[in-house]
């Protein structure tokens, strides 16, 4: 009997798609309440975002001890991070310790893409089948599908025709590559690119970096953790969860009440300087509370910056280049590096600015640019991802009269708490859009989450429902809510994957939830506390 034919129509109480960090975690909290649960992942392997993207020089951008999985003591005890911002190959054996320990894989169908997930009114239940053939069906269908794993590449002139190597960054090969003889050409700038390119400038023939719009990128500060930090890493994981759970974005960094035009400019200056050599996210999270909702605030710290980059990049011109100036620090996600900046001082690392001298197509030798014609052996899409929504698109959703989701998303997204959409009953959305988890230090509001949603599971089996779905009229005051938030924001008004403006016909939107994780969190409790207010359950 073939593999698909054996898995065909079983029947769970949830099943869920991707078994990264959300959906691992939703995998052992509903077990521990002891319901079935199928989840089913496209890759070979648990760790989603840290399965997929193995590119040289990705890690962790948070304080590993604040990213770690909060719920298990034992967990936290056992595991030591050996860097404070881990690399992409530990945290993927991390996750993969965290598979072994609570015996996870048992319960997961690797290498199963799910390619339809339709509710079935007649037998209230979810059907989910697989490109493989399988078919499962449950009581609950819950989305652990990642914000950003959905891949974007430009529809490039020429893009097929080049005879070298190419990929994006979210599919790097598994295998090792030699580039150190080799001309590789890296479209984007981003986050992404900024870890790679450092890597890579290392032992590259030649770089050529295709950049549109510069970031502003932060010293990341990355040092090994030794003994003696690892022992007292672990005596204050209390008080690290603790302040992670009050602070805005869930991170160890959190606002700074006086606004940037209160202070004395040698203070800010000074302010900034202590910002600039922290740690990770200080100088975008740790700011006056004002440098994402005031210009001229913002206009402070975005002076200040541009001023380091200059002094990291020798060539002036090149320096110029390097520095944003059509938008604001940190109205973007800031990327944070480890000697970026410098790679522009090899001579082998070359920078072309694309708003002056665009691509024009991609030929079978490499990338013809309005100047010139370069020859490359391998180009890197560094060019980002249809955030948020991407990956919601990439399976036919259909809900109980046969709505379509991405036809009921067609013109942005609509939810509550980003947890529920109405018409599709016993549907959760972990990290969906306008979910507090979007902008967030991510583990801790994908516990927040889970937690949420098997709460609600066991208030429901404990009560004698079986249906939930959302209001119409609490999803309208949700949605109104993100937006008149996010109003405010520089954010909104700057282009970037927040609202969708990296990707071409993608209306703009804001994806995210910009009331800060204890709001989302607090809003969360109080709908539970008022027996679920807005969800109506039968
Ligand atoms: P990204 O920030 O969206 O950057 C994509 C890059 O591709 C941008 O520089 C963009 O330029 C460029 N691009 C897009 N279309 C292009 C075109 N047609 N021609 C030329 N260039 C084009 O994507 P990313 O770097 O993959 O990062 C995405 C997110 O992943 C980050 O914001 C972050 O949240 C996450 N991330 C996290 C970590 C971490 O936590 N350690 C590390 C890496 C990434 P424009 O911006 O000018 O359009």
């Amino acid at each position: 009997m073939s593999k698909a034919k054996e898995n065909s129509n079983q029947i769970f109480d949830a099943i869920v798609i991707g078994a990264g960090i959300s959906g691992m975690y939703q995998l052992y909290s509903l077990r521990k309440l002891g319901k079935s649960v199928k989840v089913v992942e496209a890759g070979s392997d648990v760790g989603g975002t840290w399965y997929w993207n193995r590119y040289p020089g990705c890690r962790f951008d948070s304080e590993s001890y604040s990213y770690a999985y909060s719920f298990s003591k034992d967990l936290l005890e056992e595991w030591d991070w050996t860097e404070h911002f881990s690399p992409q190959p530990e945290t993927l054996k991390y996750l993969q310790y965290v598979a072994k320990k609570f015996d996870l894989k048992k319960d997961i169908q690797f290498n199963a893409k799910v390619k339809t997930a339709n509710y079935d009114s007649k037998k209230t239940r979810w059907v989910v089948r697989t490109e493989e053939g399988d078919t499962f069906e449950s009581t609950f269908l819950i989305t652990a599908i990642g914000a950003l794993s959905s891949p974007y590449v430009p529809e490039f002139k020429g893009k097929d025709s080049f005879r070298g190597k190419s990929w994006h960054t979210s599919q790097w090969p598994k295998e090792s590559v030699d580039l150190s003889t080799k001309r590789v050409g890296v479209i984007g700038t981003g986050a992404t690119a900024v870890q790679m390119i450092t890597e890579i400038s290392k032992d590259v023939g030649e770089l050529y970096v295709f950049q549109l719009k510069p970031e502003y990128c932060v010293p990341l500060g990355n040092r090994k953790i030794d003994a003696d930090t690892q022992k007292d890493i672990k005596k204050r994981y209390p008080e690290i969860f603790k302040k992670c759970k009050n602070s805005f974005g869930s991170f160890l960094h959190d606002f700074d009440e006086r606004s940037a035009l209160d202070v004395p400019p040698e203070e800010r200056e000074r302010f900034y300087e202590e910002l600039w050599g922290q740690p990770g996210f200080g100088l975008w999270l740790g700011n006056f509370h004002d440098i994402l909702t005031n210009q001229e605030a913002n206009d402070t710290v975005s002076e200040f910056v541009r001023k380091k980059i200059k002094e990291q990049v020798d060539d002036p011109v090149i320096a110029e280049k390097l520095c944003p100036k059509d938008h604001g620090f940190g109205t973007r996600r800031v990327p944070l590096e480890s000697g970026y900046y410098k790679a522009y001082n090899r001579p082998n690392v070359h920078l072309i600015d694309i708003t002056e001298n665009p691509i024009e197509n991609i030929t079978p030798s490499g990338i013809q640019t309005k100047e010139s014609n370069i020859d490359l052996d391998l180009i890197i899409y560094a060019t980002g991802f249809d955030a948020i929504t991407g990956a919601f698109k990439n399976i036919e959703i259909t809900g109980e009269e046969g709505q379509s989701l991405e036809e009921k998303w067609k013109d942005g997204p609509s939810t509550y708490l980003g947890l529920q959409t109405q018409g599709f009953p016993n549907f959760f959305t972990l990290v969906g859009p306008h979910n507090g988890s979007t902008f967030c230090n991510i583990p801790r509001c994908i516990e927040q989450n889970v937690e949420w949603v098997s709460e609600c599971v066991k208030y429901m089996s404990d009560n004698g429902f079986s249906k939930i779905e959302t209001e119409k009229k609490a999803e309208e005051e949700w949605t109104q809510h993100v937006y008149e938030v996010a109003e405010p924001s520089l954010l909104m008004k700057t282009d970037s994957w927040f609202v969708g403006a990296n990707i071409p016909g993608k209306k703009r939107n804001f994806l995210m939830y910009a009331g800060g994780s204890p709001t989302y969190r607090a809003k969360c409790e109080e709908i539970v506390e008022n027996g679920y207010e807005g969800f109506k359950l039968s």
